[in-house]
Parts: C-alpha cells; structure tokens; sequence
C-alpha cells in the first residue's frame, strides 16, 4: 500500500501540473477512444511500471472539471478538504448501514444532517439521510409520497391513478421516476412556467382540480430550487396551502441550488422551506464536493422509515436503529458520502460554506453585468441564477459548444427555455475567480473570430 500512495501522489501531481498549463484536456473522439488509448484487459497482468504508465495516461487525457475551463455541467473545482474527506473515506472502505461496520462516522452522518435540518428551522422529528445523487433523492420522496398517499401499496402493488406535479422545466428524474415507483410517466404533469422559468401556481391549482375531476388521484408537487437550465426558483410558501388542500406530499429538488440554504443572502430564494415535507439538495454541485454527495431531509422521520426500512436479521445485529443508517437508506451496502461534507464543513465552518454560495451569485453578477455591457451578446438570464444564458453573435449555441470542445479551448454546454437556445454558463466552481469569468468570454470571443470560418454560414443566414 505504501509504494501505491507513492504512485497515487506522482500521478495526481503530474495532473496538477497538466492542468495548469492545459485547463482542457485534448479532444479524444469517441470513434477513437480504443485507438487512442490502452484500455485493454488482457489473461495477463502487466508489471507496476507499465500500470503506471497506463494511469498517467488515462488520467491526462480524461476531461477535467476542476479547472477553470470547465463549465459544462452544474458542478466544477476541487476543494482540497473536501477531497481530503473523499480519500479517507476510500481508504477507511466502510458501510454506512451500521454502527458496527461503521462506527463514528455513522456520527459524522448523522451529525451533518442534523445541522442542515437545523438550518431549515426543523426540531428532532425531521431526520434525512444520504443517496447516490438527486435524482434518488427524488426517487426517494416520490416513494414517501407514494407511501404517505396510501401506506398498502409497497405490499399491494399500485392500483390507483395517482398524479404528480413539477414544472415544465424542472429535472427529467422525475418522469423517471414516475416510472420506477409505479406512478407512470403518462401521470406526471407539467406544470406551465412564468417568464422567469418558475412554476406558475395559478396552473397548478387548475391541473390539480381538473385531475380530481376526472378521478385521479393526486399525491405530491414538486418544485424546484434552481431549475435545470435557468436556474430559477419555484415559489415554495404559496404551494403549501394547495398541498394542504388535496393532501399532497410537497418536496423540493435542490439538487443544483437548495445549498441556499447556508446563505443568510440568498436563502430567501427558498423562503418557506420549513413547511414542505422533504427537501434535497446536492453537496456536490454549488458545495463543491466531489461527487457525489446528495442530501434528503424530511420534516418527519417517521416517513423515511417507513418507505426504506426492512428488516433483515443477517445485518442489523446490535445498537438501535437510529444508529443502524440502513433502516432509512435507499441501498444496503453504502459508501460513506458523509465523511467529506463533514471535512470542508468542520473545516471552513457555516460561514465558509455561506461564502462559497455567496461567491457563485457573485460571479453569476459579473458574468451578467458583462454580457448586458457588450451589445455582441444576448442575454437570456434573470438576477438571482447561477446559469448565466446567452448568445453571441446570433451564433448557435450548439455550433459553439461543440466546436469549442472539439478544439480543446472551454467545455461549456447549451440549453433551450421558451424556444429559445443558448449557451449555459454556470458559475458553479467557487474557486474561479472574476478573472476567470471575464477569461471565458475573452477566449470565447478571440475563438469565433479566429475560426470565423466555421461559423460563417449560420452568420451569414442571419
Ligand atoms: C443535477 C440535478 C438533479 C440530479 O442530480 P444527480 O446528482 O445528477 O442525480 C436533479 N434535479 C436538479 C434540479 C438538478 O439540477
């Protein structure tokens, strides 16, 4: 093991050297992917040398989305407590369903989720827990939902035409999940959004009524704190009067933005979130872990145990429940997604997460206040939204994107709201700097025009 860490340390300060002279890393097509690289398994193994060699390869030539070039997906940088947390928790190799196979850092979980029920303002009777990302985490309050509806259908089997409601722009889990838990793709409804891209309440209530008319069964809403493309916020507070009427499970899907909720600044954006009756939100996107590191809270304890408990006497042994993490989790085997949460909180406390949330607004200010100054670019973002959409010179977006990931310049993705499609750049990696932000259009600006060629016949339509 020790001459492994010695390999681990050479490779990776190899890679962080790369990346400071390459912040992209170079283009491999997927058409050459095996022709490009070694990654054959072989009858034979091979000796220390060549694996290494094999490594140092494969790592310098994997995308990188730690440096400031990358602004693809909703997450980016590399927060060295938080990784730090990461390689232990890898090394120590525990399952959380216990307190046996776990021990303290059952503590470390459960003292995380403490903390962010606390910050919601919720007493000793909300609980949550920890699943391999937010779309399981909305898995799992689909479930509640589900099972808070009707408690006979995780034994029965589904016989009702239950419905469920989120916005048209909230996150494709959804649907998915619809699927997984017996509800049925065709039973989600998309609730219409304002111009700003948050669910419109009005309509809610009208889709609502009109489905208890027809005699379906209505058991959730979901909203979404930062939705996927825009960023925007659905209205909490005025949602909970219609799920108090119909009896519905209310959730929010903070997978992207819900870490608001460390910002005494923004955490408005989430104003009312102590009445739902879960919330999720993802560590690893505006938090910066790395991934992935997803968090449900509900208001309730008692619903997450009765939808993922059962019993199995071959593991829960010894200690009470409350220890045992397995009897309110989605799996039973489970890594430990805790421990480096726990890391950078303890290391940088409340505030220093407050910071980084803070900082992203920041830069999402000064990437706006950028393009609104510069009358090449078009604007399609709104205050308060890390995702900051745009065009450039009447440019299609996708034509952009691809041909500035083809050429290794900046991994930034597009999106569409309203019929309309545009870049999406999200400040999400709180360790860019202005500079950074103000460097991206810099090179994407200095890009188009020295491959003005490439874009010339969109241009030219125009
Ligand atoms: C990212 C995201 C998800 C999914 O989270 P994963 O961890 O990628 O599964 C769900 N909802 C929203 C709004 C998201 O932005």
């Amino acid at each position: 093991m020790q001459n492994t860490l010695k390999t681990f340390d050479k490779i990776v300060r190899e890679l962080l050297e790369d990346e400071q002279n390459f912040p992209v890393s170079e283009f491999v097509p997927s058409n050459e992917l095996y022709e490009t690289l070694d990654l054959s398994l072989n009858e034979s193994g091979i000796s220390n040398e060549d694996l290494e060699t094999a490594l140092q390869d494969l790592v310098l030539k994997t995308p990188r989305t730690a440096t400031n070039a990358f602004f693809n997906q909703l997450f980016g940088g590399r927060n060295d407590k938080a990784v730090l947390g990461d390689l232990l928790a890898v090394i120590l190799n525990n399952s959380m369903y216990t307190y046996k196979a776990a021990g303290p850092q059952i503590g470390v979980e459960k003292i995380t989720l403490r903390e962010v029920c606390k910050l919601i303002g919720w007493d000793e009777l909300s609980n949550g827990t920890y699943a391999p990302g937010g779309s399981m985490t909305n898995y799992m309050s689909m479930v509640m939902a589900r099972d808070a509806f009707d408690g006979s259908i995780k034994n029965k089997g589904v016989n009702k035409k239950m419905t469920v409601y989120t916005s048209k722009e909230s996150h494709y889990s959804i649907p998915k999940n619809a699927a997984f838990s017996g509800i049925g793709r065709e039973q989600v409804r998309y609730v219409p959004s304002d111009k700003f891209g948050k669910m419109n309440i009005d309509e809610l209530q009208k889709i609502i009524e009109q489905d208890v008319q027809n005699g379906y069964s209505p058991i959730m809403v979901n909203l979404t704190a930062g939705t996927t493309v825009m960023g925007a916020f659905d209205p909490i507070r005025p949602v909970r009067e219609i799920c108090d009427k119909y009896g519905l499970w209310m959730h929010v899907d903070g997978a992207y933005c819900g870490s608001v909720i460390f910002s005494e600044k923004y955490k408005h954006l989430i104003d009312g979130v102590e009445l739902v009756d879960s919330f999720s939100f993802n560590a690893h996107k505006m938090i910066g872990t790395p991934l992935s590191c997803s968090i449900i809270v509900v208001k309730n304890k008692q619903y997450l145990h009765d939808s993922f408990s059962n019993d199995a006497s071959y593991l829960y042994q010894t200690d009470q429940d409350e220890f045992n993490l397995g009897k309110t989790s989605l799996q039973c085997g489970r890594r430990n997604d805790a421990l480096k949460f726990w890391t950078l909180w303890k290391s940088v406390g409340t505030n220093g997460l407050e910071k980084i949330v803070d900082h992203q607004f920041h830069l999402a200010n000064v990437a706006r206040e950028y393009l609104r100054s510069n009358s090449d670019y078009k604007l399609y973002s709104y205050d308060d939204s890390i995702s900051i959409c745009f065009n450039y010179k009447g440019i299609p977006a996708k034509a952009i994107c691809t041909a500035l990931y083809e050429h290794s310049e900046l991994l930034v993705g597009y999106g569409t709201f309203n019929g309309d499609e545009f870049i999406r750049l999200v400040t999400i990696n709180a360790q860019n700097e202005e500079k950074d932000v103000l460097n991206f259009f810099h090179l994407l600006e200095s890009f188009v025009e020295k491959y003005s060629d490439l874009f010339l016949p969109a241009e030219a339509s125009k």
